[in-house]
């Protein structure tokens, strides 16, 4: 990949930053509940850029998304209480736009001065950020870069999307890359040239189809790939054992099968769960109990994975010198569920080699289960954007830049 320009350069482009109008994309998809920020992990990564700018005397303009609001405003998907905490963590006042391009987001940036921050309304209030059509989307973007004079890509987890605010924006607006996306590639890039052997690869997580494809690659670059997670049951179906009622990828049983035979002959380790902690519903009160991975009851889910397999996968991890882990390993969620996750999570931590953490839920299950980031080697805010990037694929994001 060409390297790709700085916020210096940018501050070079633009004869200096003092009182330019910055338009950043960055990702503050944080969980919420009601209006109250579950882990805000990723508006703490998103702080740095944020402050540079205006440190600089920039006007900041902040564009993100939150949720998946069904393309017209919804209250409960607002940035609001996102612009507030951002204000918190910067130490200063942060204006928060109640419309994204309309006569509020363009009164609010108007009446900027430098060193400002404003955040616009969520920008998937509007079809056009997602839109598949490129004249909507790029329409929009048009709207959205008549508010700046430069544009960074902060945004590390929505790389991986062609949309508005993430990739039109950036063909439109002299560009950079912000801290944050500089950080994440480098590390990303460091899994893929040149990782220190052996290299783990830790899977698991419910969007399974979403995750098949980087095996392909992984079974190029990984010495090992413990499988656990829902991921784990259509592996465990491939190798032809039954798996009661637990999530199944019924249509990529072939397609993992293909997997395990091309492990076999590159000679990389696929290591799957040898017990499984099973249910007969995730919402019972009935007591969880260990089965053995070949002999799952019909009448159960798998939900986690179980003691000596959370001991195996710890083992592995323990002898890596690299090591990646995306996706919870169990309903973490639910403390019965959660034993498989905290083991993995803890066998990274204690590992000698360097450990990446990545995926929405995994970081978030790492900080909910009591651990800090600096535990880990690099806990990075973007699940798809970094299995997308491991998958060799380009990621629209980074080509806009670099034609920027
Ligand atoms: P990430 O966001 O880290 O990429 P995913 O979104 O793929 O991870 O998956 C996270 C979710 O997977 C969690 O909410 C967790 O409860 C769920 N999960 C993990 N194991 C299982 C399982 N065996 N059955 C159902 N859901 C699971
Ligand atoms: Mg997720």
């Amino acid at each position: 990949m060409a390297g790709l320009k700085t916020v210096d350069d940018l501050a070079t482009s633009l004869d200096g930053l003092e009182g330019k109008r910055v338009l950043v994309r960055s990702d503050l998809n944080v969980p919420l509940q009601g209006s109250v920020i579950t882990d805000d992990g990723r508006i703490r990564a998103s702080g740095p850029t944020i402050s540079d700018l205006t440190r600089r005397g920039a006007k900041v303009i902040v564009m993100a998304h939150l949720g998946r609001p069904a393309g017209e405003p919804d209250p409960s998907y607002s940035l609001a209480p996102v612009a507030a905490r951002l204000g918190e963590l910067l130490g200063r006042d942060v204006r928060h736009a109640t419309d994204t391009v309309g006569a509020a987001a363009r009164a609010a940036v108007g009446a900027m001065d430098g060193g400002d921050v404003v955040v616009l309304e969520n920008v998937r209030f509007s079809p056009a950020e997602t839109s598949k059509v490129d004249s909507e989307r790029g329409a929009f973007a048009a709207e959205l870069a008549t508010f700046g004079d430069g544009f960074v890509s902060d945004g590390f987890g929505v790389l991986h999307r062609k949309q508005a605010s993430v990739y039109d924006v950036a063909r439109l607006l002299p560009g950079a890359a912000g801290g944050l996306v500089l950080r994440e590639v480098e590390v990303l890039r460091r899994l893929t040239e040149a990782p220190e052997r052996p290299y783990v690869v830790v899977l698991g997580g419910s969007k399974v189809s979403d995750k098949l494809g980087v095996i392909d690659s992984l079974i190029r670059t990984a010495d090992t790939l413990l499988i656990g997670g829902a991921m784990a049951f259509t592996f465990l179906k491939a190798l032809g054992h039954e798996v009661g009622k637990s999530l199944l990828e019924e249509d990529k049983v072939g397609v993992v099968r293909g997997y395990l035979d091309q492990a076999a002959q590159a000679g990389v380790r696929i290591v799957l769960p040898t017990d499984v902690v099973v249910a007969p519903e995730l919402t019972a009160d009935a007591p969880p109990m260990t089965v053995q991975a070949d002999a799952m009851p019909p009448d159960q889910l798998g939900l986690d994975i179980g003691p000596e397999s959370a001991r195996q996968f710890s083992q592995v991890l323990s002898e890596a010198r690299t090591a990646f882990w995306n996706g919870p390993m169990g309903v973490f969620e639910r403390a019965a569920f959660a034993a498989g996750t905290q083991v993995v999570a803890r066998a990274l931590t204690e590992m000698d080699g360097w450990s990446v953490v990545g995926g929405g839920d995994s970081a978030a299950a790492v900080r909910t289960l009591g651990f800090r980031d600096d535990q880990f080697g690099h806990v990075s805010t973007g699940g798809g954007a970094s299995l997308e990037y491991l998958e060799g694929k380009t990621l629209p994001g980074i080509a806009a830049l670099e034609r920027s």
